[in-house]
């Protein structure tokens, strides 16, 4: 059975978890790769191995986790700039012309979006996020650790 991809935003400051269902769909609109938004990333934890107390001890502010039944992928939405950078597979159609390529296409654009933040300065998006549950940050990482 396909696992469904979870999504949560870790609240490093205030040591809270929230994990968001997302709803809606793409509408294939384009936006978010002509979009200039900067990230940043943490390296990825293999689900089990969760995500480690030394680790977090270092991250600070809002964190978005994307849960893919395989791995931990951690993505912080620093600022959406502009719209100054097209990406180059973007077609004239707005479709994006690596789409089955995991490879060029990349985890950021396959997890895209992945919070309620991602969405704010895209008006067109055909996504949005609904909050399902929160809980304490040091919980949620214990439970990540006891996954297999
Ligand atoms: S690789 Fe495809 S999905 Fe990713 S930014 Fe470029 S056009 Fe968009
Ligand atoms: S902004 Fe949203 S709706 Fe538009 S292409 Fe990106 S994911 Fe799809």
């Amino acid at each position: 059975m396909e696992y469904a991809v979870r999504y949560y935003q870790y609240d490093y400051d205030r040591r809270v978890v929230t994990e968001y269902a997302r709803r809606g769909q793409c509408s294939k609109c384009g936006d978010c790769c002509r979009a200039f938004i900067a990230f940043q990333r943490t390296g990825n934890a293999v689900r089990g191995e969760g995500l480690s107390g030394g680790d977090s001890a270092q991250l600070q502010g809002l964190w978005n986790v994307v849960d893919d039944g395989q791995e931990l992928r951690r993505y912080k939405m620093m600022a959406f700039i502009g719209w100054a950078n097209r990406c180059t597979h973007l077609g004239c159609d707005s479709l994006c012309s690596k789409y089955e390529d995991s490879c060029a296409r990349g985890a950021i654009c396959i997890d895209w979006p992945m919070g309620p933040k991602c969405t704010e300065d895209l008006p067109t998006c055909g996504y949005w996020f609904e909050s399902i549950g929160s809980g304490v940050l040091e919980d949620a990482i214990s439970e990540a650790l006891e996954l297999t």
